[in-house]
């Protein structure tokens, strides 16, 4: 019986699985427990979309065949909210994976390599004495929470919840789709601004469909949320029907917290690590954790410090440029000019995908023109 773990991880998603994994990695003798309140496989209400630099990610883990059985789809088709299409090859395939499977190997994986996993519902978490002690019966040097975007550890920690105002809403679904069909599409609406439906065939004759909105546009419209999103996935998509509907909140990075309280550390949904642009979090997932983990066993001082650093250097950048987008994307004229763009000129395309699904960032003249359009859109609204 191990007394006091290393490392405590509290949610087995990507972003716990990562934390998991990366500590194992680095430190083979470390004691390191995974607690989820499900058991795996379980299902996760997602699109399902794994970009390239999900993958880099699972690389660095160690893990760079864990989805190499599904299908690369190497096309992006946007539709902006004023109707403009760009469709093109995208520079780094994507894939798509249901959570189902996808979630269920990441913790296998961790499994074999020493981690671990128990079945356990987190409920409470005190801290003394440099140890952090969970439901009063587990002790640990440092805790990555990972339980996800109602993290019951940040609110344990009283670490501010994410605003409504940067929090989205998503239903997904399953439709039948030719197994023939490779390209993702994000169709935008102008209608409830900013929101999309997406389809993103999985390559086994089915595609997860779906559609998100800001949960305030949502509140907005006064009807049962089942209604508005089911209705606007159907509206939308009315090729796709979709089956086995799920939706699930969407805390997004400009409502993010600090990354962490004492020894213990936020990663992934429970850090309100979701791009703002496109709804993509599990990349930000696997990164937060891998950072968490490494934190956690490399600098058992004071984990919370470094983790810090490493996710200001790995991120920071990239999270400013999201925040100052997400504002001048609240314009989807904006959003008409950067998608016309992008359709003229491959290495914007390429750029937005960097921002929208990957730690990219835009260049210093770029951002200053973003920024004075979003001025000046903003006074002309006004004036
Ligand atoms: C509809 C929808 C579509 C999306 N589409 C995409 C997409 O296509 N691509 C993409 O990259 N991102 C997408 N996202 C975002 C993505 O799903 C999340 O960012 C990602 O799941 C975050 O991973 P995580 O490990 O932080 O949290 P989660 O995957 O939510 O995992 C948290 C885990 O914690 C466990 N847990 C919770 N509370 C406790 C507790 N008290 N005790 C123990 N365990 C607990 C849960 O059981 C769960 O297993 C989408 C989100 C939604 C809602």
């Amino acid at each position: 019986m191990t007394d006091v773990w290393d490392v405590l991880v509290v949610g087995g998603g990507p972003a716990g699985a990562a934390a998991a994994l990366r500590a194992k990695q680095l430190r083979p003798g470390a004691a390191v427990l995974l607690l989820d309140r499900d058991d795996f496989p379980r299902d996760k209400a997602c699109g399902d979309g794994i970009a390239a630099h999900g993958r880099d990610e699972l690389a660095l883990l160690g893990l760079p065949d864990l989805i190499a059985d599904y299908r690369p789809t190497q096309r992006l088709s946007v539709i902006s909210p004023g109707g403009v299409r760009v469709s093109a090859r995208v520079a780094r395939p994507n894939h798509v994976v249901p959570r189902m499977v996808f979630d269920a190997r990441l913790v296998e994986a961790a499994r074999a390599r020493g981690v671990e996993v128990r079945r356990h519902r987190v409920r409470s978490l005190t801290a003394h004495d440099g140890r952090v002690v969970v439901d009063g019966e587990l002790t640990a040097r440092a805790v990555v929470a990972a339980d996800g975007a109602h993290s019951t550890l940040r609110r344990l920690l009283g670490a501010r919840p994410t605003p409504e105002r940067h929090t989205a809403i998503a239903v997904r679904g399953y439709a039948d789709m030719p197994d023939d069909e490779d390209a993702q599409l994000i169709a935008m609406q102008r209608a409830g601004w900013p929101a999309y439906a997406w389809a993103f065939p999985i390559g086994d004759g089915t595609a997860n469909v779906g559609f998100g909105m800001l949960l305030p546009t949502l509140h907005a419209t006064g009807l049962p949320g089942r209604q508005v999103l089911h209705g606007r996935l159907a509206e939308l998509l009315p090729r796709l029907p979709a089956r086995d509907l799920r939706a699930h909140h969407l805390p997004l990075s400009p409502g993010r917290p600090k990354p962490g309280v004492g020894r213990v550390l936020f990663a992934g949904d429970a850090a309100s690590l979701i791009n703002p642009l496109t709804g993509e979090g599990i990349y930000y997932a696997l990164l937060s954790g891998r950072l968490a983990g490494e934190a956690a066993v490399l600098s058992a001082g004071d984990p919370l410090a470094a983790y810090r650093r490493r996710l200001r250097a790995a991120l920071g950048r990239h999270l400013f440029t999201t925040d100052v987008l997400a504002r001048a994307a609240q314009s989807p004229g904006f959003i008409d000019a950067a998608i016309a763009t992008a359709a003229r000129r491959p290495e914007v395309f390429d750029l937005l995908v960097e921002v929208g699904l990957g730690a990219g960032t835009v260049p210093a003249p770029l951002a200053a023109a973003v920024v004075s359009r979003w001025i000046r859109t903003n006074l002309g609204a006004r004036g």
